[in-house]
């Protein structure tokens, strides 16, 4: 190749890996032979967007990646906002010596909530209620197209944890308690990742690798962290076969990335398990993808953050989200490297496993945002496939013959912490990471979808605190129950009972005249003790943004087809899931779900 006078710039458009009639492969080998040990420890770099205090800093350290943290959104939270933000960072990126564009990546977990106006679809746990992998498959597709908008271009999601244990925080980030309903909503991957290389297709994480819904519960602990990031205590084969076969279809499904669980197994961090990681993931199911670590996820191995490092990348971690003090990472690792102690060989699979996605996902040619994906955001057209999922998720538990509500039904009280609360129907990862109740976002509450359903000739009151003698003036209470939000260990409880306005709120109604409660939360509340008095009892689960679809299956005409993904508890004492029987059954069993 002859040096242009344009200097080095130049020469680059001309080589091999630019070249897009390549393989991704073939293009990953010519760029790797390209590079100098920092830009490749660069490339497995991954900095949280707030951390990056000087933009110089991604052409310095040769950043591979970024990402938005949780609720780590630009101040101006609009696609424009976002993209002007992505677009600066990705120039950066291609202003360097070899113009490797980067991975930019956030939690769009249930559509792309960190972007105001965006559709929240139901979360996991709904979406397992509904068991329509071609839906979940839709859903992934109307949010990667959401996440484009904004110019990141790679998902963490789907969760394909296995929760075995409501009592954990995560309950509601997965499908469903059996491995079987897990695999078959990894029909995500798919959707996310669409034809890659193509406009608004995103890279997609199968997380959290592994058995991070397996974690026993620890009654004993005082840090409020009961279950999440804890232990699995299971034989391999019990691990296997319980938390292994989502992973295994995810793969099949060409994921492009997985990432590592905070959690441990037998009381080795996750982090560290090369067996795992390099031998079953790697090996004996495939997977060609890059494994990207869970947040400081490294720095949970050991106080010495050298030898942390250099266990995480040598048990076969590609891609370490720091998040923050990349240098330190840089330095720690390339100490290692230099010491002999991660070998080169693992630093170029690494890195040869991150570029192959970006030369497969099209960064390379088309590495800024593609702005005409904006007008889909919260657009009609995924309000209704959110409120169709809304729909399917729910899951009707008792009836005795009051859904659908009959047309003699004048007077309908509304009441309940969750019935007017768009944030409580959004749960954790919305808009901020632990979520929070009001007006967050835009969309639907239940009881305006109520109010627009009903028609006319129903009169709607809503009522927050009711007595017996105001709530018998109706011809139905609707109590619409449900948990305040919460993310990760922060929604671990020992105690699934009621919070104790709705349980005033569900007898004072129920003992007065005839009710439906519907339950908004992210797994089973415990409502034995009420259930005798109650009419009809709906799971709505977190539905997202569109609250008209509950409302929709109130009236009918169709019936509902949600059946449950997790067993619903009579007692704390009965879990978690697989507990010997003494306890007794359960209120519901997994699968339960009624139609009328
Ligand atoms: C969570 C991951 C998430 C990551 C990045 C971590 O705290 O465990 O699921 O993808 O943060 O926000």
């Amino acid at each position: 190749l002859a040096v242009a006078p344009a200097g080095e710039a130049r020469v680059t458009a001309l080589l091999p890996y630019r070249d897009p009639a390549l393989t991704a492969q073939a293009r990953a080998a010519d760029l790797l032979s390209r590079m100098t040990l920092a830009e490749k420890i660069g490339q497995m770099t991954q900095a949280e967007r707030g951390a990056v205090r000087d933009p110089a800093d991604i052409g310095r350290y040769a950043l591979g990646s970024l990402l938005s943290g949780g609720g780590s959104a630009p101040p101006d939270n609009t696609p424009a906002g976002w993209a002007d933000m992505t677009d600066g960072f990705q120039k950066a990126a291609l202003g360097t010596r070899l113009g490797i564009p980067l991975l930019y990546g956030t939690d769009a977990v249930h559509g792309n909530n960190n972007l105001l106006g965006a559709v929240l679809f139901p979360h996991n746990i709904g979406l397992g209620a509904a068991r329509d992998p071609a839906l979940t498959a839709r859903i992934a597709r109307a949010t990667a197209e959401e996440v484009a908008a904004t110019g990141a271009n790679w998902t963490f999601s789907p969760c394909l944890c296995v929760a075995r244990d409501v009592r954990w925080g995560r309950t509601y980030e997965s499908f469903g308690e059996r491995p079987d309903l897990v695999s078959q909503m990894s029909s995500a991957v798919a959707g996310y990742q669409g034809t890659p290389g193509e406009p608004g297709s995103i890279l997609a994480t199968a997380k959290h690798f592994l058995g991070d819904g397996g974690t026993t519960f620890a009654s004993s602990s005082t840090d409020g962290y009961l279950l999440d990031q804890g232990d699995t205590r299971l034989t391999e084969t019990q691990l296997r076969a319980l938390h292994l076969p989502p992973f295994r279809a995810a793969v099949r499904a060409g994921v492009g990335s997985v990432m590592v669980s905070f959690s441990s197994w037998n009381g080795v961090k996750m982090h560290a398990q090369a067996r795992l990681i390099s031998e079953v993931l790697k090996g004996e199911l495939g997977f060609q993808g890059f494994v990207v670590s869970d947040w400081a996820g490294v720095d949970q191995i050991s106080p010495d953050y050298s030898v942390a490092v250099r266990t995480a990348i040598n048990a076969g971690v590609d891609m370490v989200m720091v998040p923050n003090d990349y240098p330190r990472f840089v330095r720690a690792l390339t100490g290692e490297v230099k010491a002999g102690r991660v070998p080169v060989a693992r630093i170029d699979d690494a890195v040869t496993r991150i570029l192959t996605q970006k030369f497969r996902f099209g960064l390379f040619e088309h590495p800024l945002t593609d702005r005409s994906f904006a007008s889909g955001v919260g657009s009609a057209a995924h309000r209704d496939l959110a409120r169709q999922a809304v729909r399917e998720s729910l899951v009707l538990l008792k009836n005795d013959h009051l859904l659908p509500i009959s047309s003699s039904v004048k007077r309908l009280l509304v009441t309940g912490s969750s019935a007017d609360d768009l944030g409580r129907q959004l749960g954790g990862w919305s808009v901020t990471w632990q979520g929070k109740g009001g007006r967050t976002t835009t969309g639907t509450t239940i009881l305006a979808g109520l109010r627009a359903q009903a028609g006319s000739g129903v009169k709607i009151d809503h009522l927050e605190n009711v007595s017996a003698a105001q709530a018998a003036r109706y011809d139905l209470g609707v109590v619409v129950v449900g948990e305040a939000p919460y993310a990760e260990g922060k929604g671990d409880v020992r105690d699934l009972s009621l919070n104790a306005a709705d349980r005033r709120a569900t007898e004072t109604v129920c003992g007065a005249v005839n009710c439906l409660v519907i339950v908004v939360s992210g797994r089973p509340l415990l409502l034995t003790d009420q259930l005798p008095r109650i009419g009809a009892l709906v799971a709505a689960w977190l539905p997202g943004t569109e609250g008209a679809g509950v409302a929709d299956m109130l009236f009918g005409p169709a019936s509902f087809t949600g059946r449950l993904p997790v067993t619903w508890p009579r007692t704390n004492g009965q879990l978690p899931v697989g507990r010997p029987q003494d306890a007794g059954p359960p209120l519901f069993p997994y699968g339960f779900g009624l139609s009328h």
